[in-house]
């Protein structure tokens, strides 16, 4: 945790500058195995001088000597901001987003950029330019996408926490995959200024980390209401940490429609477990039904791609680090044709002829009027399980990290990967992802925690109960 990070900078059991050069000077051999990052921060080590002279000196900002990640399309000024595309590889951004300019603030220390899927689309890392990110818990295997660089970095002890972002589960699933905790705030309780938008009515920024607690402290340092983002809000406070006796006033709701049959047999049973771990010790379980589950996928692939045609449009490379004078243009339409053919990846294609399919003339009302609809009916079907349940208890993912190349020649069952976290964006609650168990290979199962909008701090609060139950890195 920070405190104990501090501490332990000041007791001179850590070497903070030295630690910095490390990560510095290393920085290509230890990256090479699993490709987390794209680029690092050299910039950084200015800061680390007097980061530790104010740990020394008791007077200690809430991220000094912490070193953090940062996802690939969280603008940070100065720095490399590619979103994992060829479109971007040259692109440096020329402003902080809200959650840098916050993190800085706090002491923070940005040491680099970490690898994605392109433009934040895929559940495995294999659609980044920069070449696919490895799992460190098996190297065969995906970390998960599309925020598996950050959360590889924080599993292989690269770094101690990193932001991702999530759309339909970039968070959360490759936590799960990767043995961390994942968090998806509610819509809009992170401010979006300085995000590259992928779908502008379902991302959010969010923490990654090796425990609730340090997610808890990033959270409280990003959130809050923004000039900068229209759709940013304030989420409630809770002052009061949770113990067992307050979870066992709550009732807790495991949807029925998340144990359905394709789910991973171990994946099933250790949730299941879980669920009897907790009756036995008192806590009120309660089968529920969010019965427009098997909506959610087709939906979020209506809205998702509406949204990415339309704030794809503006990459035309002209205006980002372009290398038209290569292709030998020779008209505009030359220049679309060449430019976005060449810069773009194969995922992002088919996400923006599917957009623009789904906007267009005729169209429109059978596709994407109909999928707004649907998607108020699963917010529904939430709104209504929380009348009779505090939170809810699922698996994140139907599976576990899977091996490279398995699903990434069918789009369809990669797709499905994000079954069980779809939901929750397109009715823009807080979810979180913890490290439950292990499977008989070793490979990491995650549970996931869901709450009502706005009640972030709580859940919060309540998966530190979770955690101590759970054990899971002792
Ligand atoms: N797997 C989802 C997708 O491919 C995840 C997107 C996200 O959350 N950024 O669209």
């Amino acid at each position: 945790m920070f405190k104990d990070i501090q501490e332990k900078i000041k007791n001179n059991d850590i070497n903070l500058i030295q630690s910095i050069d490390d990560f510095l000077n290393n920085f290509d051999e230890k990256n090479q195995e699993i490709n987390a990052f794209i680029s690092k921060n050299d910039e950084v080590k200015q800061l680390v001088k007097l980061s530790e002279e104010r740990i020394k000196t008791n007077k200690s900002l809430m991220l000094d000597g912490i070193k953090i990640a940062i996802k690939d399309n969280i603008l940070v000024e100065g720095l490399l901001s590619t979103a994992g595309s060829k479109m971007l590889k040259d692109y440096r951004a020329s402003y902080d987003s809200t959650v840098i300019k916050k993190i800085k603030e706090a002491g923070g220390l940005i040491v680099g950029k970490t690898n994605m899927d392109e433009f934040a689309m895929g559940s495995s890392n294999e659609t980044s330019y920069f070449g696919v990110v490895r799992n460190p818990i098996d190297l065969n295997r995906v970390p998960g996408g599309s925020s598996g660089g950050s959360t590889s970095a924080v599993a292989s002890g690269m770094v101690d926490v990193a932001l991702g972002s999530d759309t339909a589960g970039s968070i959360r699933q490759p936590a799960s995959f990767c043995g961390v905790v994942g968090f998806k705030p509610t819509y809009g309780a992170v401010s979006r200024f300085g995000l590259i938008a992928m779908s502008s009515s379902l991302d959010v920024i969010g923490p990654i980390a090796k425990n609730v607690t340090d997610c808890e402290s990033i959270f409280n340092i990003i959130a809050g209401k923004d000039d900068y983002d229209a759709t940013s809000i304030d989420v409630l406070t809770e002052d009061k940490e949770w113990n067992i006796d307050d979870v066992k006033k709550l009732t807790i709701g495991v949807p029925k429609e998340y144990f359905v049959e394709g789910i991973n047999e171990e994946v099933k049973e250790n949730i299941n477990n879980f669920v009897s771990k907790l009756k036995s010790l008192g806590v009120n379980i309660k089968e529920i039904s969010l019965t427009h589950t098997q909506y959610a996928i087709p939906c979020y692939y209506i809205i998702m791609p509406a949204e990415v045609s339309s704030n794809l449009a503006r990459y035309d490379n002209i205006r980002y680090g372009s290398k038209v004078n290569d292709l030998n243009i020779s008209n505009l339409k030359d220049l679309y044709f060449k430019t976005r053919g060449d810069g773009f990846g194969r995922e992002v294609k088919r996400r923006i002829l599917l957009g623009t399919y789904v906007l267009s003339k005729g169209f429109y009302d059978q596709y994407y009027s109909k999928a707004q609809k649907v998607r108020r009916l699963i917010k529904q079907d939430f709104d209504q399980a929380f009348k009779e349940v505090g939170l809810i208890l699922t698996p994140t993912c139907p599976d576990v990290a899977f091996a490279f190349g398995e699903k990434s020649q069918d789009p369809v069952s990669m797709y499905l990967s994000d079954i069980f976290t779809v939901p929750m964006n397109l009715a823009g609650i807080p979810a979180i992802s913890l490290p439950l168990t292990k499977n008989k290979d070793g490979l990491p199962i995650g549970l996931q925690l869901t709450m009502q909008e706005k009640l972030d701090r709580r859940l919060l609060k309540i998966s530190k109960v979770f955690e101590s139950l759970i054990n899971y890195n002792s």
